[in-house]
């Protein structure tokens, strides 16, 4: 199947006997065993549940793995690859990273012993000699988050050579435009939260690895902490899914022109969206996917026309997260990279100007009378 009817088709319920065209939840903590020593092949849902196997088992088609695996939330995913290596271990991950994902490596990584070192991933002589024997993973957001930078990932491969394990957060462009596994990644990671669960209600987070070892590990370490996602979430996130090729399509559509919208604008100074011919990553990004996606950020002229235009959207809301229907503007500098150091916030170009947009499936014209009165 083509990934549009993987998206709609991809996740059944084997244990189907009523021909329900949505798979149930099943809300049961435990299940009976039919006899000692046998097994339904579910026992207790902290180790696997009949609703989330589906969906893991959508997830990985869609990337192209062999398996996949849900959490409670695309850090709850993060926290489980970080259990793959031990102390002493060195990661090597993208200077401008989700901010949560910082916090994660830096507050609980580097207290079990990870030395995390962040750089320009797409630089490939600098990652060369970055590479030491100790180091174990290369962990990219490709697209970047906020500066939307982009890392040849086929060249990160080459440079990492085949023993370091290559990790991508995919959570900005999703299968549909961009598939890391055949890309060279071993391990794919998502916060589901944004597009595939696709509608601002439901948190989860997804690992995706065609290496059965790392798998195995993973899933010993979510039965283990219990941090598999609920019956409920699962449900919730197929549900999301069916559309996911649909809503990405169009969002990206709407962020074309709204980027081009933006550049055109007196008081935008500069926009960083990887479909504009100009942006440094435009041709890698043309090469390794399908598209460019519907996150743009951009700089507008002083902190008082940034300021204003969070106070001044009308339908478009101010709020942060991203990849949902609902198109949301987002101030870095105050929401997802509060955290980051002041000196690497500003040497990454996360300024009090900078403004972040998640574009939605509303109807273009809405959103730039919306944008052209909020920046007015
Ligand atoms: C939101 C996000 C995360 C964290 O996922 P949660 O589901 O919020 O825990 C990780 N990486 C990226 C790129 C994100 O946007």
């Amino acid at each position: 199947m083509r990934i549009e009817s993987i998206c709609v088709h991809g996740a059944k319920d084997p244990n189907n006997t009523t021909g329900a065209v949505a798979v149930p939840i099943y809300q049961s903590a435990t299940y009976a065993h039919p006899g000692v020593g046998a097994s339904t092949g579910y026992d207790y849902a902290r180790v696997q549940n009949p609703t989330r196997e589906p969906l893991e088992r959508l997830v990985a088609a869609l990337e192209g793995g062999n398996e996949a695996m849900a959490f409670s939330s695309g850090m709850a995913a993060l926290d489980a690859a970080m259990g793959l290596f031990d102390p002493g271990d060195h990661i090597i991950a993208t200077s401008d990273l989700y901010g949560g994902s910082v916090r994660l490596f830096s507050l609980l990584g580097e207290r079990f012993g990870l030395k995390v070192g962040y750089m320009d991933t797409n630089d490939q002589a600098l990652l060369r000699k970055s590479l030491t024997p100790k180091t174990k993973a290369v962990f990219v957001e490709t697209p970047s988050n906020p500066m939307m930078n982009i890392t040849d990932l086929r060249a990160v491969r080459e440079t990492i050579g085949p023993d370091v394990c290559l990790v991508v957060d995919n959570t900005f462009l999703t299968p549909v435009l961009q598939r890391p596994l055949s890309l060279g990644a071993d391990l794919v990671i998502h916060s589901g939260t944004k597009y595939l669960g696709g509608h601002n209600d439901t948190l989860s987070g997804f690992i995706v690895t065609n290496d059965h070892e790392k798998a195995e590990k993973l899933r010993f370490i979510t039965k283990t902490v219990g941090t598999g996602l609920s019956p409920f979430d699962s449900f919730m996130v197929i549900r999301g899914l069916k559309t996911l090729h649909l809503r990405i399509r169009r969002s990206e559509e709407n962020a074309r022109a709204l980027a081009a919208f933006l550049t055109s604008h007196p008081k935008v100074r500069k926009v960083r969206y990887p479909g504009l011919k100009g942006h440094p990553g435009h041709d890698v990004a043309t090469r390794q996917a399908d598209g460019y996606g519907a996150m743009i950020s951009f700089e507008v002229d002083s902190e008082e026309t940034a300021k204003a235009a969070l106070e001044r959207v009308s339908m478009i809301l101010y709020a942060e997260s991203l990849g949902g229907a609902e198109t949301l503007i987002t101030y870095p500098l105050l929401q997802t990279h509060a955290e980051v150091p002041e000196e690497a916030r500003l040497a990454l170009g996360i300024n009090e100007r900078l403004l972040r947009l998640s574009v939605g499936i509303e109807h273009l014209d809405d959103l730039i009378a919306d944008l052209r009165q909020a920046l007015a």
